[in-house]
């Protein structure tokens, strides 16, 4: 789900390439939703965070006893810290505004949000099969 914020007369706005129908056949371009910065979930504020290719899935106490204190030491100091994927160093995020867009955008939003998590689960799955 590609998008781009923009700001228009002080508000900031999220523009969806497409939003997809939930009658699964149509699909809406340029879509417009109002839009609030909140603190990055990701990184907390931080701007960066660890390489996930180092901690994806969470370093554990013993893991961290055998990588020593060296690796430790950095790890803490954010040597292996890159760019936060989700808000690219910016620190905040854009999240859609549930009290203030049309219940009929918000529906668009909330389906391709969730058509798009499906097909990223499909495509997990096919790809733990060997596909
Ligand atoms: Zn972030």
């Amino acid at each position: 789900m590609k998008s781009t914020t923009q700001e228009i007369r002080g508000r900031l706005y999220v523009v969806f390439d497409e939003l997809f129908h939930p009658d699964g056949e149509s699909s809406s371009r340029g879509v417009k939703l109002l839009a609030k910065w909140v603190v990055c979930p990701r990184c907390d504020g931080n701007g960066a965070h660890t390489n996930p290719a180092i901690d994806g899935h969470g370093i554990t106490r013993e893991e961290m006893d055998e990588l020593g204190p060296e690796f430790e030491e950095d790890y803490f100091a954010g040597v292996y810290d890159v760019t936060c994927h989700e808000c690219k160093g910016r620190r905040v995020v854009p999240e859609i505004d549930r009290e203030e867009n049309p219940a009929d955008l918000l529906a668009l939003y909330d389906y391709t949000v969730e058509e798009d998590a499906a097909y990223a689960a499909m495509v997990a799955a096919e790809r733990r099969m060997g596909a």
